[in-house]
């Protein structure tokens, strides 16, 4: 866990079902109910078919790198006591047009800083693991399968 991190705000109505997801240990992402295509992050009018009609689809946590950073100083305070640390973003398995920016952990308790920045590589598959946050909040995070 990181002491003074921004969380979001879990009880918004248009993405709460996303962090019930997670305290669950599932990433689910909006489904259109009219055209049934994935959405993210979630909004309430689809941008394809227009539809309102929405649910959610658990994933299979699986997905793959498909590209990376790694910030350094000057970051918020509690990021700065960690960089140089790395930032992935993950497109699922389900859809590679669904893409979530999350940490490359070596295990789901693990550290964000921890993956030596040299041995992550686009395309390497990955899947996701939780890390809670705080008492509402369950960060989805990703290890090398
Ligand atoms: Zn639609």
């Amino acid at each position: 866990m990181i002491e003074g991190i921004p969380l979001p705000d879990t009880e918004n109505p248009i993405d709460a079902a996303f962090w019930e997801g997670t305290r669950a240990g599932e990433v689910r992402i909006q489904q259109c109910g009219g055209c049934e295509r994935l959405r993210f992050p979630a909004r309430p009018v689809c941008p394809h078919c227009h539809s309102f009609e929405q649910r959610w689809k658990k994933m299979s946590g699986k997905g793959t790198i498909w590209s990376y950073t790694i910030p350094h100083p000057p970051l918020l305070p509690a990021f700065n006591e960690i960089a140089p640390y790395n930032v992935i973003i993950v497109e699922l398995e389900e859809d590679p047009t669904i893409r979530l920016v999350g940490n490359l952990v070596a295990s789901a308790g693990g550290a964000i800083n921890e993956i030596d920045p040299t041995n992550i590589e686009i395309g390497t598959p990955v899947r996701a693991v939780f890390q809670k946050a705080s008492e509402d909040v369950t960060m989805v995070r990703w290890e090398k399968v």
